[in-house]
C-alpha cells in the first residue's frame, strides 16, 4: 500500500462535530501518546505489545498530521523540501 493520506472531507466534518477547539487539540494527544510509547518501548524493547503500540501511535500521529496540513493548507511539497533540506545540514555536520 502507498502511502495514505486522509481524505480532507474526514477534517471538516471532525471540525463540524467536534470544533475546531477540541480537534486541534488531538494531534497534540496523540503526539505525547506516541512519546510514551515509545518511553515503554525504551524501558521493554523485547516486549512485541510496546513495538505493536508504537506503530498504532506512528499511524495516529500521522493522521493528525494530515490535519494540521489541511488546517493550516500547509504544502507537503514545501515540507519535502524542508525535510531534505534538514537531512542534508545534518548529514554535512554530523555524518
Ligand atoms: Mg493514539
Amino acid at each position: 500500500m502507498e502511502e495514505y493520506k486522509v481524505p480532507g472531507e474526514i477534517f471538516e466534518r471532525a471540525f463540524e462535530k467536534f470544533g475546531e477547539d477540541r480537534q486541534r487539540q488531538k494531534p497534540i494527544e496523540e503526539m505525547a501518546e506516541l512519546i510514551q510509547a515509545i518511553v515503554k518501548h525504551n524501558l521493554f524493547p523485547g516486549e512485541f505489545k510496546y513495538r505493536q503500540q508504537v506503530e498504532l501511535e506512528i499511524a495516529d500521529v500521522l493522521n493528525t498530521i494530515d490535519q494540521i496540513k489541511w488546517d493550516l493548507a500547509l504544502s507537503d511539497r514545501d515540507i519535502n523540501i524542508l525535510r531534505k533540506e534538514a537531512i542534508d545540514r545534518f548529514e554535512a555536520k554530523h555524518l
